[in-house]
């Protein structure tokens, strides 16, 4: 049986609206053993008849039969198993990967098939001469020894067959003869070879000489006999697609990892992209996660037992009503204090912004007049001083309980007890500092004075009227009881209609926990999703990069192709080069994102907490994006036609 037999193979390639019978009706038959060298002027249709044989290209026409199956039919799998265990190719230009070592490069179509001989590399390069040269590069070596390595590589899975385009084109005469005698030499142990030719001199080594012209096989001579074959065992498995074939994944990792190490800047950069990305992510996610901790710390600090009295606006319909706000008086207070059983403390609040002068320096703040209760409920108790008495407050006195901010700000260094402050012009005695109690959110809860409530009211803000209550309760079980009973005093004292009840509205820690939570979590969502931004910038770059990286490396996965890579061969390697550097840049990003988070608690003094959840978050979408912008570019590769990416520069 022959080992190749063409019936009216044709092959027509149409660019635009031309087109161009490259091969027109070729019948041919070659017995195993020979050695042919096929013949003719440039443009005749050589390289195309040798491209049809080594299945790189499909023909348009035809029937293709080799070694008993008819390859014209295989899917794209098929045939590049096909390839890979049948065929070996030697080009013109040698093809060597540039970053691979002699023997690496010989290795590779071990990578696309089951044969695992790790030896027969190193063994084959011996055979050709080049048992020096094992770890070379192929910028190393000569033109005559990267030929002799492409030949070691054809070899390497014991082809039936050998394709040579020119293989002394880009030789000189003597290292081509080398080159001629040395496939002389294979075809005599019994492998057929096929080798397109211009020069009469190299077509006298073999044993048959086919002439082209304009596509068409003109004369066909035998000028000598073929090599006896040993008949080889081997069949390629053409087994129905499978997704990846996990037998390879090493192999891809190898691959994938040989790239990334071949482009190190590049790689470099683009692990930088991941890892600022998932490194924000983390601190962000850190921060408002901190920030969430830290207000509801501060919260359950105030102690749980507390009542929160406000007057809101009327509502009707849903709908504020202008003008009709409920005002409390100190008297209010008073009558809850003695008439609600159960209430421990209450504190009363007026406000005004205002501006306080010492010394020659100028500070503008909050001072808020309350009862004597409010050290109490606010956990208050000054740390240098005293606060306050009732007598103070019920003779109005002038007297000033100053938070830290405000010490800094009017004193520096300086001790201010005793010390007179102008608020608003009128002279204070400071009696008494409060405990620092650090920011909620973006308010600084230590700027700000405190003051007698009766001295606020009448002597410097001139109002009759309070904003709110705090109301301490004595024991949590009591909360609902004493909130109905307040707000029905209140309306009852103020007369208000049974609709409008609600105006008075009275809040406890949980509901105001609640509130707060709810606008750090928006706070949280808010920095995460910025951060996500990043991630994705980081991925587009990522595709950048990989997309780059496919069409320079166009020549290599056409090199790929041809001995024997699949479409889902070089998918997964380029999928894998791309997840490498999103899981390479994403672990380095939660390292540093978590440092980040520390640095900025140490050096800005503000709350984070890296949680699992954000790191397996940042994770999961740094891996995500390598995967979902990694695919593109891969896909892009996977697709090439062999014989196009080979030709591309
Ligand atoms: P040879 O190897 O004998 O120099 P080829 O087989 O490379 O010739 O080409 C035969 C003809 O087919 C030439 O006229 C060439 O221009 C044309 N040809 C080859 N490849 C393509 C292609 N991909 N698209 C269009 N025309 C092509």
């Amino acid at each position: 049986m022959s080992l190749i037999r063409l019936e009216k193979v044709g092959k027509v390639y149409r660019t635009g609206k031309i087109t161009l019978a490259a091969l027109r009706e070729a019948d041919l038959v070659i017995e195993r053993g020979e050695f042919v060298a096929i013949m003719g002027p440039s443009g005749s249709g050589k390289s195309t008849l040798l491209n049809l044989l080594g299945l790189l290209d499909r023909p348009t026409s035809g029937k293709y039969i080799l070694n008993d199956l008819e390859v014209s039919k295989l899917d794209d799998r098929q045939a590049a198993a096909v390839r890979n265990r049948w065929i070996g190719f030697v080009f013109q230009t040698f093809n060597l990967l540039p970053r691979m070592t002699a023997e690496a490069n010989v290795a590779l179509p071990l990578v696309y098939s089951e044969s695992k001989d790790a030896d027969r590399p190193a063994a084959l390069l011996e055979q050709v001469g080049l048992k020096e040269r094992v770890q070379h590069l192929p910028s190393e070596l000569s033109g005559g020894e990267q030929q002799r390595v492409a030949i070691a590589r054809a070899l390497v899975n014991r082809p039936r067959l050998l394709l040579a385009d020119e293989p002394t084109g880009n030789l000189d005469s003597k290292s081509g003869g080398e080159i001629i005698s040395l496939i002389r030499k294979l075809n005599r142990e019994g492998i057929t070879v096929i080798m397109v030719t211009h020069e009469e001199e190299i077509a006298r080594a073999t044993d048959r000489i086919i002439q082209i012209r304009d596509g068409r096989i003109v004369s066909d001579q035998k000028t000598g006999t073929a090599a006896e074959t040993a008949e080889l065992p081997e069949e390629p498995s053409l087994k129905r697609r499978v997704l990846v074939n996990t037998a390879r994944i090493g192999e891809y990792f190898t691959q994938a990892g040989r790239a990334l190490f071949a482009n190190k800047a590049r790689s470099f950069l683009s692990v930088l992209g991941v890892l600022i990305g998932v490194a924000s992510v983390i601190a962000m996610l850190a921060l408002g996660r901190g920030a969430q901790d830290d207000v509801s710390q501060r919260i359950s600090r105030l102690g749980s037992n507390l009542l929160f009295v406000r007057a809101s606006r009327a509502r009707v319909g849903g709908i504020a009503v202008e003008g009709a706000r409920v005002r409390f008086y100190p008297e209010d207070a008073e009558a809850i204090r003695e008439t609600i059983p159960g209430v421990r403390g209450i504190a009363p609040y007026v406000s005004g912004r205002s501006q306080v002068v010492w010394g020659g320096r100028n500070w503008n703040t909050r001072v808020e007049g309350t009862s004597v209760d409010y050290a109490e409920i606010r956990d208050s108790h000054p740390d240098f001083g005293r606060f306050f008495t009732e007598r103070e407050n019920a003779g109005r006195e002038k007297v000033a309980v100053l938070g830290r901010t405000v010490v800094r700000e009017l004193f520096g260094d300086e001790n201010p007890l005793g010390h007179f402050i102008k608020i608003r012009g009128i002279d204070f005695q400071v009696i008494g500092l409060l405990p620092e109690k650090g920011a909620t959110g973006w308010r600084d809860e230590d700027d700000k004075i405190i003051i007698p409530l009766s001295t606020a009211m009448y002597r410097l803000l001139g109002t009759n009227h309070i904003d709110s209550m705090d109301v301490q309760v004595a024991e949590m079980g009591l909360m609902d009881e004493v909130s109905e009973r307040i707000q029905r005093l209140l309306a009852h004292r103020h007369r208000l209609p049974e609709g409008r009840i609600e105006s008075i509205d009275i809040r406890n820690l949980a509901d105001l926990q609640e509130t707060i939570a709810a606008t750090a979590r928006t706070f949280a969502y808010l920095l995460g999703s910025i951060a996500l931004v990043s991630l994705l910038v980081g991925g587009i770059g990522i595709m950048n990069i990989m997309l780059v990286s496919v069409t320079e490396r166009t020549r290599e996965i056409g090199l790929r192709k041809a001995i024997g890579a699949n479409r889902g061969d070089l998918l997964c390697q380029f999928i894998l080069e791309a997840v490498a550097i999103c899981g390479i840049g994403g672990l380095l990003g939660i390292f540093f994102g978590a440092g980040v988070s520390v640095a900025l608690a140490r050096l800005a003094e503000w709350t984070t907490r890296v949680t699992p959840y954000s790191v397996a978050l940042a994770f999961f979408f740094s891996v995500a994006v390598g995967l979902i912008f990694g695919i593109w570019p891969a896909r892009k590769a996977s697709k090439l036609d062999p014989i196009e990416a080979l030709r591309r520069e």
